[in-house]
């Protein structure tokens, strides 16, 4: 409780919208909550009608195998994409119904895939923070409250805390796997411009490893992959049978290749060609800057045709 306001005084500028339906007040797991949601209230399924709902990487997976289906059907049918912040890291968002802001598993008892439900849906109506305070290395977990005046649950009059409701709805088993994923999102938002602006080829593959796990699996047991990782046998059997298993090695595969944090066996020399082959790419790079160098600086300076500087080459720009 201590020093919240201090902490987080910049929440309620943050807020999202002038009139955000998220409480600026950042709240512990120990705060009471007023709050019950049943069959008989007044509301009912009025959230599920109208959605935003980011997707962390567990949840796409279980709501996948509930479904039956391949991450890349998942994607496509049920999900759309986001930046989550300025540099373009990718996010994904629960896609509504054709037409309409209602979820797709929406149905008249309620949810249809109550049990694999996503992490926003079992926090609802708590927002899940993850923060991290400049003099830590760590995140921590912190809620705010979200109260819309559609939703007349917080008129019952059942209480509970805020970690006796994420016991009830299953949250910590969500919280757990979907860390890393929120880790590498501070991380990558702290790291600096450096980090903070990658190329979109790192974009795709934190695309691809958080969301697409079935296309991360057909990558990792591809043949360039296993010239440059080391995998044991017995672990590149728990990767192709287990996803789970395959989301947690995409956490530390991303820490790998993004931040440098050497924790996957690489074969020798698979580093020095790595370092060859940017090596090279820079150059070519080089080279054909040098090559149009030229024209670069009269496209530049160049007034269009007819305009005062105008030098008579005929560019546009
Ligand atoms: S997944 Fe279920 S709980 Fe979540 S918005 Fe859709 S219907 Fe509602
Ligand atoms: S709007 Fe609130 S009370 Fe109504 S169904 Fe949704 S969560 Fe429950």
């Amino acid at each position: 409780m201590q020093d919240h306001d201090e902490r987080f005084k910049n929440l309620a500028e943050d807020a999202p919208f002038e009139h955000s339906p998220v409480m600026p007040t950042m709240l512990d797991g120990d705060t009471e909550l007023k709050f019950r949601c049943h069959r008989g209230v007044k509301c009912w399924n009025a959230c599920c009608s109208n959605i935003d709902i980011t997707l962390t990487p567990y949840d796409i997976l279980r709501l996948k195998n509930h479904l039956g289906i391949s991450s890349g059907e998942f994607l496509q049918k049920y999900t759309v994409p986001y930046e989550i912040d300025k540099d373009g890291t990718p996010g994904v968002k629960l896609r509504s119904v054709d037409g309409g802001t209602a979820c797709q598993f929406m149905v008249e008892e309620g949810c249809s895939v109550y049990e694999n439900r996503p992490t926003a849906c079992r926090y609802y109506p708590v927002a899940l923070l993850s923060v991290r305070r400049s003099d830590e290395y760590v995140d921590r977990l912190s809620f705010a409250l979200v109260k819309e005046d559609t939703c007349f649950g917080h008129q019952e009059p059942d209480t509970q805390t805020i970690d006796e409701y994420r016991a009830g709805q299953g949250a910590a088993e969500y919280d757990e796997k979907g860390r890393v994923w929120r880790q590498l999102i501070l991380k990558k938002k702290s790291a600096g411009p450096a980090i903070g602006k990658p190329p979109a080829i790192t974009n795709q593959l934190f695309f691809m490893v958080n969301y697409d796990l079935d296309r991360f699996r057909a990558f990792v047991i591809s043949e360039s992959f296993n010239k440059t990782y080391d995998i044991p046998v017995e672990e590149m059997a728990e990767l192709i049978a287990d996803d789970e298993k395959l989301l947690d090695f995409g956490g530390r595969f991303l820490r790998h290749v993004l931040f440098n944090e050497k924790s996957i066996e690489e074969k020798d020399g698979a580093y020095e060609a790595r370092q060859d082959r940017l090596k090279a790419k820079a150059a070519a790079i080089r080279a054909e800057f040098e090559a149009n160098r030229d024209q670069i600086e009269d496209e530049k300076y160049c007034a269009p045709p007819g305009q005062p500087g105008d030098c008579g080459c005929g560019s546009e720009s």
